[in-house]
C-alpha cells in the first residue's frame, strides 16, 4: 500500500514537472514575442520657436523627465534668444530647420527663395550653436514635391507628423484638451511623431507636457529624437 502511494506520488511529481516545463517555456516565448511586437516609440517635436518663456519651460520639463525631443526652429526668432537655442543643443535635443521667416508667401515664391530661406535658417543654427542641422519640417505642412527634391539634394531628412496635440488646430485649447488630443491622435500607432509648438502663444502646451509624457510612458512608449 505504502509502495503504491509512493509510486503515484512520483508519477504525479513528474507529470507536474513536465507541465511546468512546457507552459513555463511557452509563457517566456509569448512574453518576449509580445515585447518585440509592441515596441513603441514617440518623437516629441516642437515647431515655431524659440520663444523665451515657453521654450524654457518645455526644456525644464524635458530635463526633469530625462526625455529627448526635436525642435524645428524659425531663424528670425533666434535673435535675442541665442542662449535658449544653445540650451536646446546643450541639453541633447535635436535642432531642425523649420524656416527662416515662416512667411509662406515669401518662402514658396520660387526655388531660389525657398533655398535661401532654408540656408538662412541653417546658418543661424550653425552660427549660434556650431551644429549643422540635418532635419527639416515644412512650414504649414503639405507635400511640396519640388521643394522636397531640393531638400533631399542638400541632404536634409524631411520630417512630417502623424499625431497632434491640437495647440494650433483647436483655438484656446487648455492643457487637459491638448493632452487628450495627443493621446487620441496617437492611438494605435507604434511610432508616433507628435506635432507641438513652442512659440510664445503656446503656454498651454508647456503646461500639458508633463501629463503628455506621463501618459505615453504609462502606455509603454520610449522617447526618441531625430
Ligand atoms: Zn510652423
Amino acid at each position: 500500500m505504502y509502495k503504491r502511494s509512493l509510486r503515484i506520488a512520483v508519477i504525479v511529481f513528474f507529470v507536474l514537472l513536465v507541465l511546468l516545463a512546457h507552459f513555463g517555456g511557452r509563457m517566456t516565448a509569448v512574453e518576449s514575442f509580445t515585447f518585440a511586437a509592441e515596441k513603441r516609440e514617440v518623437y516629441l517635436t516642437f515647431d515655431d520657436g524659440p520663444s523665451t518663456v515657453v521654450t524654457n519651460r518645455i526644456l525644464d520639463t524635458l530635463a526633469r523627465e530625462n526625455v529627448e525631443a526635436t525642435f524645428f526652429v524659425v531663424g528670425e526668432r533666434v535673435r535675442g534668444r541665442e542662449s535658449t537655442l544653445r540650451r536646446i543643443a546643450e541639453e541633447g535635443h535635436t535642432l531642425g530647420v523649420h524656416s527662416n521667416t515662416h512667411r509662406y508667401g515669401e518662402i514658396y515664391a520660387s526655388e531660389e527663395a525657398f533655398l535661401k530661406d532654408v540656408t538662412d535658417c541653417a546658418a543661424v543654427i550653425r552660427r549660434v550653436t556650431g551644429l549643422t542641422p540635418t532635419c527639416y519640417r515644412f512650414p504649414g505642412g503639405g507635400t511640396h514635391a519640388r521643394e522636397r527634391a531640393l531638400l533631399e539634394k542638400l541632404g536634409y531628412r524631411i520630417v512630417s507628423w502623424n499625431a497632434v496635440c491640437g495647440d494650433e488646430e483647436i483655438p484656446h485649447a487648455d492643457a487637459a484638451t491638448l493632452t487628450a488630443t495627443a493621446l487620441s491622435t496617437a492611438r494605435g500607432k507604434r511610432r508616433v511623431v507628435l506635432l507641438m509648438h513652442d512659440s510664445a502663444p503656446h503656454a498651454a502646451t508647456a503646461e500639458a507636457l508633463p501629463a503628455i509624457i506621463e501618459q505615453f510612458r504609462q502606455d509603454g512608449y520610449v522617447f526618441c529624437a531625430f
